[in-house]
């Protein structure tokens, strides 16, 4: 069994500021620290379930040389490999190996949900909606449907409770998910102590990859549209002359394709 682990910051227990996830502010450490150790927590339950080979994957944009880089390698269980890639959505080797299933870990909500912990959709600053064929969608979205493209069911999501209920909402009330916190606001939760939200997290992990998946491979549809609205006008203008992508007004972008993949790719890359 091959397990890809797609892991992002914001979501784990412990971190509630902007601070304990941008590279070179002072609690960023701090956030190294415990989102490693939940993503060592999810490798064990992997293991344990009888996974022959895992990879964890870095999705949080640090900031400069840290984005999709910011766990502490020297501390990751030695069992399992991980990547660092140089953009969100770039590394897509595993998946298109074959990879049995997938687990998000430290996933956050999208952007405008109430109470989500540091809530936001790709970016905070120059984007406020993402719709795929209709659906609005956050992160956990995105990575559920680059899993989809080659057949990889997304069988965990661990995050605050907001981004648990958003991902059985999209992938079913069947997916496996831990709440690792409750959120009080965009900037304030009530935490599990980390060791519980890690020994919740292993468990989880194993749990779902022991018994045959209970969730079908997300895909948004075909022909897919990948629609944003963005925060105000100027963020549409690199996207004036950019083939196949149309501004369905001053803030809103369109790209329609046969598939999700590529219709993402217009949009994103
Ligand atoms: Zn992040």
């Amino acid at each position: 069994m091959r397990v890809l682990i797609a892991g992002d910051m914001e979501g784990v227990a412990g971190i509630t500021r902007w601070d304990q996830v941008m590279a070179g502010k002072p609690l960023y450490e701090e956030g190294r620290r415990l989102y490693t150790a939940e993503i060592n927590a999810a490798v064990r339950g992997a293991f344990a379930a009888g996974a022959d080979e895992v990879v964890v994957m870095d999705c949080h944009g640090a900031g400069g040389d840290a984005s999709f880089n910011s766990l502490i390698y020297d501390e990751l269980d030695e069992r399992c490999e991980a990547v660092v890639q140089d953009e969100w959505t770039g590394y897509t080797e595993m998946l298109e190996q074959g990879c049995d299933a997938a687990l998000f870990v430290g996933m956050h909500a999208m952007a405008g949900a109430a109470r989500g912990v540091l809530s936001h959709t790709v970016s905070g600053t120059s984007w406020r909606n993402l719709f795929f064929n209709g659906t609005r969608v956050g992160e956990t979205g995105i990575n559920a449907a680059l899993c989809g493209t080659w057949g990889c069911p997304v069988l965990l999501v661990t995050g605050d409770d907001v981004v648990c209920e958003e991902a059985r909402a999209l992938l079913g009330a069947e997916l496996g998910t831990v709440t690792v916190k409750r959120g009080l606001g965009r900037f304030s939760a009530r935490h599990l102590a980390p060791a519980r939200a890690r020994a919740a997290i292993e468990d989880a992990a194993r749990r779902v990859l022991a018994q045959s998946p209970a969730v079908k491979p997300y895909d948004p549809g075909r022909p897919c549209e990948v629609l944003v609205e963005l925060a105000a006008p100027e963020h549409a203008s690199k996207y004036r002359h950019r083939d196949g992508v149309e501004l369905r007004d001053a803030r809103t972008v369109a790209a329609t394709a046969p598939d999700w993949l590529s219709a993402w790719r217009r949009i994103y890359f």
